[in-house]
């Protein structure tokens, strides 16, 4: 079983050190600090709790973070002030507004009015659009880039494969789709996007030579819907109860790991597969717009 597992959390690392290597020449020839504000609105524990890991990876990294804390009754007028301030931070070269955000708050509105070269995230509409175009000049989505980088640093071959992406959300599985559809080196696949209103699903997904589920299903992935062989890839984070743990329930994916891993050729754990990969990427891409503003790449 080790041999098959795809660790995210170890290549999470190598993209981690690469990053703390670049912010100390951007420190040592530029005096150059790479910046990342995150927005929080509300108290949702969940989004909290993402929000201070990200502060954590910065201190640890060395980036400059900064939190602006709001309370869930901000308007869309308050919060797009806030933006614009931190568009022209000097000290901020990467933005990121937490989702989910109260229902008073347009998320297309606030996505919209981030500067697209602080977009980190990589949901400014300017930005996905470049995803689809190809130019490599913009930002692509933190957990679809951390997945395909997961596929290129353990050897899977994209190039010609049959990739099969269960969920065609924007946050993942559509801009995953452009990227690994993209006439481009580490690309090249034949991608189909299935959702909810797919038909025989299993004979799709049995067709996969790269199987990704990311559809916030727990288990949804049997061993029969998987042929022998396949690198399967699990996006999904889930909570299922778990009375034998303190905290009351587990995590695990969209894919039914113990049946599916004996069949899979490589496979990611959930926690420690894609996880890790989302953050270490949205680090990265804060760096980048670093490099970008000041033109030392
Ligand atoms: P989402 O916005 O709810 O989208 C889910 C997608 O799955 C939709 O396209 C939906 O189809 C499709 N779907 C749902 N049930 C299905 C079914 N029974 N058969 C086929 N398709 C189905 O979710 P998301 O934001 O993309 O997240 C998906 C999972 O990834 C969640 O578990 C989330 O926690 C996890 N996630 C993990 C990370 C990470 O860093 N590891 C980051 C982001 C998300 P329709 O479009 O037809 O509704």
């Amino acid at each position: 079983m080790p041999g098959k597992l795809i660790d995210g959390k170890a290549i999470a690392e190598q993209i981690n050190a690469e990053t703390v290597a670049e912010i100390g020449r951007l420190k040592e020839q530029h005096g150059l600090t790479p910046g990342l504000a995150v927005v929080l609105v509300g108290e949702d524990p969940g989004s909290a709790t993402y929000v201070s890991m990200k502060d954590k990876m910065c201190a640890r990294l060395g980036l400059h973070s900064e939190r602006v804390n709001l309370p869930a009754s901000t308007s869309e007028g308050e919060l797009l002030a806030i933006l614009n301030d931190l568009n022209f931070k000097r000290e901020i070269h990467g933005i990121l507004v937490q989702s989910p955000l109260p229902p008073q708050v347009s998320a297309g509105n606030i996505l919209a009015a981030i500067d697209p070269t602080k977009d980190v995230d990589g949901f400014h509409p300017l930005n996905i659009g470049k995803l689809a175009l190809g130019d490599s000049t913009g930002f692509a989505p933190c957990t679809p880039a951390g997945v395909h980088e997961l596929l290129i640093r353990s050897g899977v071959k994209v190039e010609g494969a049959h990739v099969v992406i269960l969920g065609r959300s924007l946050l993942v599985g559509r801009p995953l789709s452009l990227i690994l559809s993209q006439k481009a080196a580490n690309a090249n696949a034949t991608v189909t996007v299935c959702h909810s209103r797919s038909r025989n699903l299993a004979e799709i997904c049995r067709s996969a030579d790269i199987l990704i589920a990311a559809i916030g299903a727990p288990h949804f992935v049997t061993a029969d819907m998987v042929r022998g062989g396949a690198v399967v890839i699990d996006v999904g984070v889930n909570r299922i109860e778990d009375k034998a743990v303190d905290k009351g329930y587990r995590l695990v994916g969209d894919v039914a790991f113990d049946a599916v891993a004996p069949k899979a050729s490589l496979i990611t754990p959930v926690p420690g597969g894609v996880g890790p990969m989302t953050i270490a990427m949205l680090m990265h891409n804060t760096v980048r717009a670093a490099q970008m503003r000041h033109g030392v790449a």
